[in-house]
């Protein structure tokens, strides 16, 4: 363990392990399988890349993510790890000198695809190499129930009859229980050691809203909240992709549409430009993000239903894989529960699968309509407990009001049982609202009882309250009819009067606003340094043809602006430079920093805004000049210069151009006539007869004050 803790100091640079890291690593060293359970972001690849460096002999990383190879590979090179990959993108001969530098012993890591190794010729050529680890990433794959299934996952415990010796992992972020069991049983991992962590994402906002303008509600979150962060947003059909994709970059982002439908040449260059570019907005099916790595996604948006909490969560899950806060948003219809519902009847599959499916689909549909803390809901799904609302999710920050719609659900249900169950949503709302339209007109629903008797609500509060009907089954819609509402069983009951219902009330989308971006965690006089340290991390990784991150993440070089290393000992220091990285790139990183001294005045501790008084102030600005120029009050601005005296950065009598007699005359006043609780200082203002401003009399309490 000693060894593995160097490793992880010296080549990796990090200070701890996190999570379960240490112990799992430790299981592995002393020759155990296990099963690692940890949350997308949590630091996986370190629990076999460490042992794989530690041990002799080559660690086997299976893995269906042949996308992700090249990069990984590159991330390790950047650390002076040996590490290579066999997918097919090779050609032969890179083939064979892989295989070579392989029975030659000359790699630490061997990255494979699962297709891959379980031919022949693989396993042979395994059989003759020093293998010390295997490495099952992504390993719910084997369950025929995840929406990541891959049948040649369940082959893979041949691994455990060829190489008995050979300890094994199984790597995931996404197990239910019963999907673990999967993963145990399938891969005859029985003896395994399990190492489960929570499946919480602190750093995750989760953000849900009901929508029929899914598009519009998309920009504004995009346009307020992430201006220039990359982020995900996915469709449920690649038509909506396209039309997203182009949408948006007419908003004047750069947005590039991927779905199975593109050319593999296309796919593989826009997944490119959203990994090395900054700022790309990738607009996808769910063909687009298994296993992307990128680890600066600011958000992951939704603009349809997920099929499934574990979707929901594996998707949103690629935000904010550094730890740094990220949002996910979704918006969602009705129209979305009704494709989905069709999707799984009409689809070939038996009916135990369906079942499966339709069930999955409540869960996710309980979670939207639900109006406490998400987090928790989320959590409990994958069997896990938050003691406390979490605070970071929509629910939480912006508790929905509910109403009691009793009344009007029943309104709305014999709307539906009175114009024949025969008719769609927008229809019954057109009866409902009284409309005169001649569709209505002519089917005598105007002479109905129900019509005319929902004016009170909109139509988006109708649609709305529709949703939630049907979402929780007071309503069916008929998909063969045209999507005609009919009842249900538990309608019947609503109408009767033995049921009540709370609905959630319609919500401002914008009342909810997402967490910190990395540029905002900048303070406003660190941002020159931080993008200068940004635009040499683009020109280092553009020489290289890398990603930016593969050099240094953001949250290496948010650390590196706060702290401003002067020299290469305290470099090292900075969470994300180990050796390697310290020799190749310390030097310059450091004459950026060094051409970027912290700003003469600035004083940390104190807000930026004051700050930034305290320096133009020592640049030698009066204070009427400051407080012309910043467009703030000059009361205001005394008041920072106040703070700036009171912890000893500028001087009273600099500020103020008091003469010692005075400022003696304004302490004694003080002595006499402060009001301590209140802060006020109205009566030493009258006491020394209004010769002296408020702002001065300030600054000459905060100086003396602080004495006393
Ligand atoms: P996962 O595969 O679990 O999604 P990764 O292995 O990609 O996560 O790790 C996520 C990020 O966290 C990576 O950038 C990794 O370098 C970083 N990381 C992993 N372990 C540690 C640690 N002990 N200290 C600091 N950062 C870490
Ligand atoms: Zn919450």
């Amino acid at each position: 363990m000693e060894n593995a803790r160097e490793i992880l100091q010296q080549t990796f640079g990090y200070s701890d392990f996190r999570l379960n890291q240490a112990q799992i690593i430790e299981a592995l060293l002393s020759g155990n399988d296990v099963l690692a359970l940890m949350p997308t972001g949590g630091g996986k690849s370190l629990c076999y890349q460490v042992p794989a460096i530690a041990l002799p002999g080559v660690a086997v990383v299976i893995s269906p993510l042949i996308a992700l190879m090249q990069d990984q590979v590159d991330a390790l090179a950047q650390v002076g790890v040996k590490a290579a990959f066999l997918n097919s993108t090779l050609s032969s001969q890179q083939v064979r000198e892989t295989n070579h530098q392989l029975l030659a012993g000359e790699l630490d890591l061997i990255y494979i695809a699962p297709e891959r190794l379980l031919t022949e010729s693989c396993l042979n050529l395994l059989q003759r190499t020093n293998i010390c680890l295997f490495a099952i990433d992504e390993a719910h794959c084997v369950s025929q129930w995840g929406h990541d299934f891959r049948p040649e996952y369940q082959q893979l415990f041949q691994l455990a009859e060829l190489f008995p010796q050979v300890p094994r992992i199984a790597l995931t972020a996404t197990a239910d229980h019963r999907t673990r069991g999967e993963i145990l049983q399938q891969l005859s991992l029985n003896e395994a050691k399990q190492f489960i962590n929570s499946f919480d994402r602190p750093n995750i906002r989760y953000l849900i809203q009901e929508g029929q303008n899914g598009r519009e509600q998309l920009w504004r979150f995009i346009r307020n909240q992430f201006p220039q962060e990359s982020g995900i947003v996915y469709c449920l059909s690649r038509k909506k992709v396209e039309t997203t994709a182009e949408w948006l970059s007419k908003q004047g982002r750069v947005a590039l549409p991927y779905h199975a439908g593109l050319s593999k040449e296309e796919r593989a260059e826009n997944q490119q430009r959203f990994l090395r570019e900054s700022g790309v907005i990738i607009v996808a099916t769910i063909a687009f993000g298994m296993g992307i790595d990128k680890p600066d996604v600011r958000f992951v948006a939704h603009l349809n239903l997920p099929k499934s909490i574990e979707a929901y969560y594996q998707e949103t899950g690629r935000a904010g894989r550094d730890g740094g806060a990220a949002t996910v948003w979704m918006s969602y219809g009705l129209q979305d529960v009704i494709t989905l519902r069709q999707m799984t009847a009409q689809s070939e599959a038996d009916e135990t699968h369906k079942r499966v499916t339709q069930h999955k689909l409540e869960a996710m549909l309980g979670l939207c309509e639900m109006t406490t803390c998400r987090r928790q809901a989320l959590l409990n799904y994958f069997g896990q407990r938050l003691d406390k609302p979490c605070g970071n999710c929509d629910n939480c920050l912006s508790p929905p009001e509910t109403w009691d719609a009793t009344i009007d659900a029943q309104k709305a249900l014999s709307c539906v049982y009175r114009t024949g169950q025969r008719f769609g949503v927008g229809y019954v709302i057109e009866v409902l609202t009284g409309k005169s339209d001649q569709r209505i007109i002519n089917n005598q629903h105007d002479q109905l009882s129900t019509y005319g008797i929902g004016e009170h609500l909109s139509v988006a509060e109708w649609r709305s309250l529709f949703r939630q009907l049907v979402a929780i089954d007071y309503l069916r819609v008929d998909h063969e009819r045209y999507g005609a509402l009919s009842l249900t069983e538990s309608s019947r009951q609503l109408l009767k009067g033995e049921l009540s219902l709370e609905a959630r009330k319609l919500v401002k989308p914008e009342k909810v606003s997402s967490a910190k971006s990395n540029s905002e965690k900048v303070s406003e006089i660190d941002l020159p340094l931080f993008n200068a340290l940004k635009a040499l991390r683009r020109e280092l990784a553009d020489n290289q043809g890398v990603p930016p991150y593969v050099i240094f993440h953001d949250a290496t070089l948010i650390e590196m602006t706060s702290k401003r290393p002067m020299q290469a000992i305290d470099m090292k220091f900075i969470s994300g430079v180990g050796a390697k990285k310290l020799e190749k790139y310390g030097e310059e990183f450091l004459s950026v920093i060094k051409q970027h001294p912290k700003p003469e005045g600035a004083i940390t501790g104190l807000s930026d805004t004051v700050n930034l008084t305290l320096i133009e102030f020592a640049a030698g600005r009066a204070p009427e000049k400051i407080a012309q120029t910043r467009g703030l009050t000059l009361s205001t601005i005394e008041g920072h210069l106040a703070q700036g005296i009171e912890t000893g950065a500028i001087d009273v009598f600099d500020v103020t151009g008091l003469e010692e007699s005075d400022y003696q005359l304004i302490c004694q006043a003080l002595d006499a006539e402060f009001e301590p609780e209140s802060g006020r200082i109205k009566r030493v203002f009258e006491a020394l007869g209004e010769s002296f401003s408020y702002g001065v009399i300030r600054c000459v309490a905060a100086a003396h004050l602080c004495e006393v």
